[in-house]
């Protein structure tokens, strides 16, 4: 099977109220845990590559891991994604490559950190619609800005800052201007392991203030202009399991204290129209916290593999519950996947 265009995944994601894990990867380690959790729950799944991941492995090589994934999964509807495109030119050199779908975030200007102006992200979300729907290739694109910098990317915004929130209305202009297939809401989330500016009294991290009637706003009013079960996008959506991060600790790791996103918040977006969830700070813990206990106790070892197979192994283990939860598992072969061609004549009509 090939890879698949996203909008597929979404839409049938969509029929049946399920969401989908989008998942970052930089090496061939995290692609074989996420490919090995979706074949044994059965479910479609995106694999996305940032920027920084693509220029990490020179692109080429993250390409052809991505399509070993297809080759051996035949049976899992499989999409290659372009994590916060910033620019027509770096989707053009991801569509090139073979991803299936981008993300262009035009909610910042293509430095990545200068929050733009609405109109800036209308023009540049447009034009990439244009260049990709010819290809049959999806794309997502963030309204609204989130929290925090991931791999150089992100305007800095505070965890709690309320500000930069997505505007319901705006929402509904905004995909009717541009034409994007999925669109990322700024409801409070932000990128990385801090996600929270609130402490208890004994510093114990609350979890993260967030405006999850957004998510109910955009999709009422999305549904009233004409656009039932359009599927929205949760970015810095990881949980931050504190087992995790105490295993990083443990083993002599100096993780602060942090909460994360919630599973039922997530499950509640699930509910109200959110199809892709954006996990990547979880996995990077797990791998972390799986090779630090092997250092810490077999200090003797010195073969790679001895730490990366635990650390794939954790990492399978992460994102196999998250199939669960978001309601992913089972549902890999309830349609024939679609080519690009066949996609982007779907947008012709
Ligand atoms: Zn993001």
């Amino acid at each position: 099977m090939p890879l698949v265009p996203m909008k597929q995944v979404l839409d049938e994601a969509a029929k049946k109220g399920y969401g989908v894990g989008a998942y970052n990867v930089n090496n061939m380690e995290q692609i074989q845990a996420i490919m090995r959790a979706a074949s044994e729950t059965k479910s479609p799944v995106i694999i996305q590559a940032s920027r920084g991941a693509l220029q990490y492995s020179n692109l080429i090589y993250l390409q052809k891991l991505m399509e070993a994934a297809a080759i051996e999964n035949p049976d899992i509807p499989t999409v290659m994604h372009l994590d916060h495109g910033n620019s027509l030119d770096t989707c053009k050199t991801a569509i090139g490559l073979g991803f299936t779908s981008v993300m262009i975030d035009a909610s910042l200007e293509a430095d990545g950190k200068t929050i733009a102006s609405y109109e800036y992200n209308v023009e540049t979300t447009r034009s990439v619609v244009e260049y990709a729907h010819e290809r049959g290739v999806t794309v997502e694109a963030e309204l609204g800005c989130l929290g925090g910098i991931e791999d150089g990317h992100g305007a800095g915004i505070a965890a709690d800052d309320a500000t930069h929130l997505t505007d319901p209305d705006q929402a509904v202009e905004f995909i009717q201007k541009t034409g994007c297939d999925c669109l990322a809401v700024a409801i409070g989330t932000s990128h990385g392991a801090y996600k929270t500016m609130r402490y208890d009294k004994e510093g114990n991290a609350l979890p993260p203030r967030l405006a999850l009637d957004r998510v109910e706003q955009v999709e009422q009013k999305l549904a009233a202009a004409g656009y039932p079960n359009y599927p929205l996008v949760m970015h810095g959506s990881s949980s931050v399991p504190p087992e995790l991060v105490d295993i990083v600790n443990k083993y002599g790791g100096k993780m602060k204290k942090t909460m994360g996103i919630p599973m039922q918040d997530i499950q509640w977006g699930i509910q109200r129209g959110v199809r892709k969830i954006n996990v990547d700070t979880d996995g990077r813990i797990a791998i972390t916290g799986a090779i630090r206990k092997v250092f810490a106790e077999t200090p003797e070892k010195f073969d790679p593999r001895d730490y990366l197979k635990p650390a794939r192994e954790a990492l399978y283990e992460l994102i196999k519950q998250k199939m669960i939860d978001f309601g992913t598992a089972g549902h890999s072969g309830d349609y024939k996947c679609m080519s690009l061609e066949e996609m982007a004549r779907t947008y012709k009509k």
